[in-house]
C-alpha cells in the first residue's frame, strides 16, 4: 500500500468547471487527448476506433444529460476527470507505489514503470476517472498537464492545462485552490461550487459551479431535480451528480 504526502504544502492545483456555461462541445476532451498523446502519459491508446467496439484512453470525458421533463427539461454537460483528491484511495490501495501524491501541489499521478496493471486504484477511485491502457497494461489518468503547466519554454498564459486552454466557452479555470485568495477560490466561494460526493471523504481539489438559475418567466418551469440546486450551497444540483455517477 502506499502513503500519502505527511506534510503537504498547502498549494493545491486543481481545476473550477462551470456546468451553467459548459456547451457540451468535447474541445477540452479533445485537447487533452491531443496534448497528453505526446506528454509524460503518453500514448493515449485507442483501439479498433472505427470498429464496433472502440477503445481508448481518455482522461476527460464529458457526458451530457436530460435533467426533468418536457418544456421544463434542461440539457446538463458534464466533464469528468480526474479530481486530485485530498485524500484519495486510489493511492493508498496502490500495491507498488505506482499511484502517488505530489506533496508540493498535490497533483495524483502515475509512474507507469511501478505500474503493474492490477486496477485497484480504478476500483477505489468513486468518480471513474482512472484509465486502463490495454496495450501497455498500465493504469494512466490526467496528469493535470503537469509537463505543460511548469514548462518554461511556454509563454506563461500558456502554461494551464489543454482543456482550460481550448475551452471556447471558457467554463474551465485552474489554480491554487488551497490559496483562499486565488481566483478559483474566489470563484468558487461568489457561485457555490462545491466537491463531488463529500460524504466518500476523498475531499476532491476540483469543483464544480451549479447551473444558474432560469430568467424568472421560464423559472417556473424548472425542474425538480434542478431547483433545489440553483442556489449557491444547497447541494442539490450536484447531488443529483453525485446520484448519476453512483449509479
Ligand atoms: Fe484518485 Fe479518483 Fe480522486 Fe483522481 S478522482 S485522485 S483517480 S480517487
Ligand atoms: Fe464544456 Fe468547455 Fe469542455 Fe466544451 S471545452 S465540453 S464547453 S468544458
Amino acid at each position: 500500500m502506499t502513503s500519502l504526502p505527511s506534510s503537504p504544502a498547502p498549494k493545491r492545483l486543481g481545476l473550477v468547471i462551470d456546468l451553467d456555461i459548459c456547451v457540451g462541445c468535447h474541445a477540452c476532451a479533445v485537447n487533452c487527448k491531443e496534448w497528453n498523446s505526446g506528454g509524460i502519459a503518453a500514448p493515449l491508446t485507442d483501439l479498433d476506433p472505427y470498429g464496433p467496439e472502440p477503445l481508448g484512453v481518455w482522461f476527460n470525458r464529458v457526458h451530457t444529460f436530460e435533467v426533468g421533463e418536457g418544456a421544463a427539461s434542461r440539457t446538463v454537460h458534464f466533464p469528468r476527470s480526474c479530481l486530485h483528491c485530498a485524500e484519495p484511495a486510489c493511492v493508498t490501495v496502490c500495491p507498488t507505489g505506482a499511484s502517488y501524491k505530489r506533496a508540493e501541489d498535490g497533483i495524483v499521478l502515475v509512474n507507469e514503470e511501478l505500474c503493474i496493471g492490477c486496477k485497484l486504484c480504478s476500483w477505489a477511485c468513486p468518480y471513474g476517472a482512472r484509465e486502463y491502457d490495454y496495450d501497455a497494461g498500465v493504469m494512466k489518468k490526467c496528469t493535470l498537464c503537469v509537463d505543460k503547466i511548469y514548462n518554461e519554454t511556454l509563454d506563461e498564459i500558456d502554461r494551464v492545462p489543454a482543456c482550460v486552454a481550448t475551452c471556447p466557452a471558457t467554463a474551465r479555470h485552474f489554480g491554487d485552490l488551497g490559496d483562499p485568495n486565488s481566483e478559483v477560490s474566489k470563484l468558487v466561494a461568489s457561485r457555490g461550487g462545491y466537491d463531488l460526493m463529500p460524504e466518500l471523504g476523498y475531499a476532491p481539489t476540483n469543483k464544480y459551479l451549479p447551473p444558474r438559475a432560469r430568467r424568472a418567466s421560464l423559472e417556473k418551469d424548472t425542474p425538480a431535480e434542478l431547483a433545489p440546486a440553483v442556489p449557491a450551497g444547497s447541494g442539490g444540483f450536484l447531488a443529483w451528480v453525485d446520484r448519476l455517477l453512483s449509479g
